[in-house]
C-alpha cells in the first residue's frame, strides 16, 4: 500500500533523505525510530505529499507520487496523517472539529456528519465528549480528537508523527492504547515514535533510521537483538 524505492530528498543544500527505501503491505503497522535530525518526519511528510521528493519513487494507496501529476484530493481522501500538536480549531466544538472535512470535501449532510463524529469518538473513547470545545479537554483528549478526526475520513493508511511527545506522561498511555487498537482492527499504520516498548510491542516491522537512510529494519526483535552497532547503541540508549 506504501512502496518509497531510494527515494531522495534535501532542502537547499541539505540532503535529509539519502536513498530511502521500504514497504508496508495492507494492515501492517510500521515504526520508524531513530535519532533526531535523521529524516523520519520529512519521510512521512513526503507520503502525505507535504513534501515532494527529488528522486526516486513513491507509491501510496496506488498513486504515483515521484511525477507532478498526483491527484492530490484523493491522496488526502485515503492518507490521515496525525502530527504532535493537534491543531484542533478551538472555536469549533469536538464535533465540529471532527464534521469539517466529512462535510466539505465528501459533501456529507449535517446529520450524517454529526453521526459519523459520533461514532469515530466513540472509537477513541470520548464519545461523550461531541460538544465539548478543544480548550475543556486535557492534551490526551486532544490528540485522541484529532485521531478521531483522520478516521472520519476513513482512510487507508494513518500516519502517526511522535503524537505523544507533547504529553505528560499520565496522558501518553490513554493515546497509545487508542493507536493500539486501531493496530487490533486492522489499520494500516506508520508510527514515527520514541516510545520503543510501545513499537516493540505493536509494530510487524521496525524501521531504523540512520543519517537519512534505513540503517536497519526488520521485526520488532531487531530492538532487543541489533544487528548493527548503531542500533545497539540507539536502543540501550533508552530512548
Ligand atoms: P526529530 O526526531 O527531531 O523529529 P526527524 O528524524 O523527524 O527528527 P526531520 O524533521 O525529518 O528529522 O529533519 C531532518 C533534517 O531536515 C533536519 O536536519 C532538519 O533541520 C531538516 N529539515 C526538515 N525540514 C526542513 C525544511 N522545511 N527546511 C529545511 N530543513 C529542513
Ligand atoms: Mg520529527
Amino acid at each position: 500500500i506504501v512502496e518509497l524505492k531510494d527515494v531522495h530528498k534535501s532542502f537547499g543544500p541539505v540532503a535529509v533523505l539519502k536513498g530511502v527505501s521500504f514497504s508496508v503491505d495492507k494492515g501492517q503497522v510500521v515504526a520508524i525510530i531513530g535519532q533526531s535530525g535523521s529524516g523520519k518526519s520529512t519521510a512521512l511528510r513526503c507520503l502525505d505529499r507535504l513534501e515532494t521528493i527529488d528522486s526516486g519513487e513513491l507509491r501510496v494507496c496506488e498513486q504515483e507520487l515521484s511525477g507532478k501529476d498526483v491527484d492530490l484530493r484523493a491522496l488526502r481522501r485515503d492518507v490521515g496523517i496525525v502530527f504532535q500538536s493537534y491543531n484542533l480549531f478551538p472555536h469549533l466544538t469536538v464535533a465540529e472539529n471532527i464534521m469539517l472535512a466529512p462535510r466539505s470535501v465528501k459533501k456529507m449532510g449535517r446529520s450524517e456528519a454529526r453521526q459519523l463524529a459520533a461514532d469515530v469518538l466513540g472509537r477513541v473513547g470520548l464519545a461523550d465528549r461531541l460538544d465539548a470545545y478543544p480548550e475543556q479537554l486535557s492534551g490526551g483528549q486532544q490528540q485522541r480528537v484529532a485521531i478521531a478526526r483522520s478516521l472520519a475520513m476513513q482512510p487507508k493508511v494513518m500516519l502517526f508523527d511522535e503524537v505523544t511527545s507533547a504529553l505528560d506522561p499520565e496522558l501518553t498511555g490513554e493515546v497509545l492504547k487508542v493507536i493500539e487498537k486501531l493496530a487490533a482492527d486492522g489499520m494500516t499504520m506508520i508510527l514515527v515514535t520514541h516510545e520503543m516498548e510501545f513499537a516493540q510491542r505493536v509494530a510487524d516491522l521496525v524501521i531504523y533510521m540512520r543519517d537519512g537512510k534505513v540503517h536497519e529494519s526488520g521485526p520488532p526483535d531487531i530492538m532487543t537483538n541489533p544487528s548493527t552497532p548503531e542500533l545497539r547503541r540507539f536502543v540501550s540508549a533508552g530512548q
